[in-house]
């Protein structure tokens, strides 16, 4: 089965496609143009869905199947923050790198060096046969520093639960068995074996 991710973030892509070797995952921009999304909801969810109808409606293709992930960080010293706009922290042009340090400094400025926080991952599928989406978490800590370059994103400065190695440490097999996103896809597969 082909399953079209409405994302081009590599390293989404990349997980996804680790994590689905059972299905042929190609990101929408192989079969398009890209095009720019506005993810103006309120809730991951509502962002997901907003990425997988937009590229299911731009592919006019009535039996492909769409796979959006809006995922982000929360931070409990920052009262949950960037959340939902974690892709943006640093401002609407930031790269990884840019939110990454912004967020060290905001837990810095709180004056502690580390922080309990989560990460959300929201998968939703679309069909012919209508909509759905799923959710998964991964809990841990959040340090005042970046450690390691595996990964992507956040993950140089996140302890997941239970280790004492941030993910920018730990190799890609061990975030495949415990992130919120391998969390979500299990659950998606559920979904697209019944479909
Ligand atoms: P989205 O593309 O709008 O869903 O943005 C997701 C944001 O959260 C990006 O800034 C990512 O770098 C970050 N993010 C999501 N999942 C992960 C992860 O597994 N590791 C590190 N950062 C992540």
């Amino acid at each position: 089965m082909k399953l079209v991710l409405a994302t081009s973030n590599k390293g989404k892509v990349r997980e996804i496609k680790a994590l689905c070797e059972e299905y042929e995952v190609i990101p929408y921009s192989e079969l398009i143009e890209e095009f720019e999304i506005i993810e103006d909801g309120g809730t991951f969810k509502e962002n997901a869905l907003i990425k997988a109808r937009a590229v299911f409606k731009a592919l006019d293709d009535k039996d492909v199947i769409v796979l959006a992930d809006d995922s982000g960080i929360s931070v409990d010293i920052l009262e949950g923050k960037p959340g939902i706009y974690s892709a943006r922290h640093a401002g609407p042009d930031a790269n990884d790198k840019d939110n990454l340090y912004k967020l060290i400094e905001d837990i810095k400025a709180k004056g502690v060096e580390s922080s309990p926080a989560h990460y959300t991952a929201a998968i939703a599928i679309i069909t012919k046969k209508g909509e759905q989406c799923v959710h998964g978490w991964m809990h841990g800590t959040a340090l005042d520093k970046a450690v390691g370059d595996f990964g992507f994103g956040y993950d140089p400065m996140f302890i997941p639960l239970g280790y004492d190695k941030t993910l920018g440490e730990l190799d890609d097999e061990t975030k495949k068995k415990l992130s919120h996103r391998a969390k979500a896809l299990s659950l998606a597969k559920k979904i697209l074996k019944s479909l």
